[in-house]
């Protein structure tokens, strides 16, 4: 058990990779609040996980005073705050940066990125005041490498990154770690959407070709990318922060 006593705020908690951290970090001990903006795919979440264990707040992270008020739910119902996983995340057009238009890299970066720093600016606050914490934000191999078509994606995967880099050095002389997990293709929803964005007729093709590209030759699970999340979420990761943490079956090398 990784996470005993442990309380973690995990948000886009009803996607594929949400969903997985969140059974995953239960099943090590800490108690979880489920965020998301999906209110029935939530209490699905809560009933599955169980209300002792899991609760959840509805929440657009774009939006400050809800992404404040998941920090404070978290606090006022199970005590603390230890780990937060700002993993939220939408992919928008998939369009060169020719074609892409202005309104679509605005809503992208607003998710992906305004979402993830208004996070941090609350948790960061409720994890200095009880002594450290964890924070996990969910890059991608697209923060570390050219996509072309996914413009507004790649730009706001990079940029977390350096909001990472930033948190990082803000929070380590309080005990709070921040680092990025970076997964390559991954079995959800969103590579669904992906798959199709690029041709919509001829998904199977679509994703031979994506599989062929990744040197293990296959997406990750969700599992896989929770498990990495345990690991910076949990103590084994003490010494951990600033940290860019590839899940991607090779696909960065
Ligand atoms: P997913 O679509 O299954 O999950 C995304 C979740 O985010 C959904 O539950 C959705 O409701 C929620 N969400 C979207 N907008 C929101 C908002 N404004 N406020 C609150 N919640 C919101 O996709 P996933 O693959 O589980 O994605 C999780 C994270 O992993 C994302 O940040 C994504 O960019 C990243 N990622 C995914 C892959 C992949 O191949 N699947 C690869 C690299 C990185």
């Amino acid at each position: 058990m990784k996470l005993t006593n442990k309380v973690a705020l995990i948000t886009g908690a009803t996607g594929g990779i949400g969903l997985a951290a969140a059974k995953l970090f239960v099943g090590e001990g800490a108690r979880v609040m489920l965020a998301d903006i999906d209110q029935a795919a939530l209490e699905a979440a809560v009933a599955e996980l169980g209300a002792e264990q899991a609760a959840s707040v509805v929440v657009d992270v774009t939006q400050p005073e809800q992404a404040e008020r998941a920090v404070a739910s978290t606090v006022e119902h199970f005590g603390q705050l230890d780990i937060y996983v700002a993993n939220a995340g939408i992919v928008g057009p998939i369009q060169s940066i020719e074609d892409c238009p202005v309104e679509a890299f605005d809503k992208v970066l607003a998710v992906n990125v305004r979402g993830v720093w208004l996070g941090i600016k609350y948790a960061m606050p409720a994890m200095r005041r009880q002594g450290g914490g964890s924070i996990v934000i969910t890059s991608s191999g697209a923060g570390v490498q050219g996509m072309p078509n996914m413009s507004p994606y790649n730009t706001s995967k990079h940029a977390v990154i350096g909001t990472m880099r930033c948190a990082a050095k803000e929070g380590a002389a309080d005990n709070i770690r921040v680092n990025t997990v970076n997964p390559g293709p991954v079995a959800t929803r969103m590579i669904e959407s992906i798959e199709s964005g690029f041709d919509k007729d001829n998904t199977d093709q679509v994703r031979e070709a994506f599989t062929a590209g990744v040197p293990m030759g296959r997406y990750g699970t969700p599992e896989e990318v929770a498990k990495l999340m345990l690991f910076l979420a949990s103590d084994d990761s003490s010494y951990c922060t600033g940290g860019v943490y590839m899940v991607d079956g090779g696909n960065a090398a």
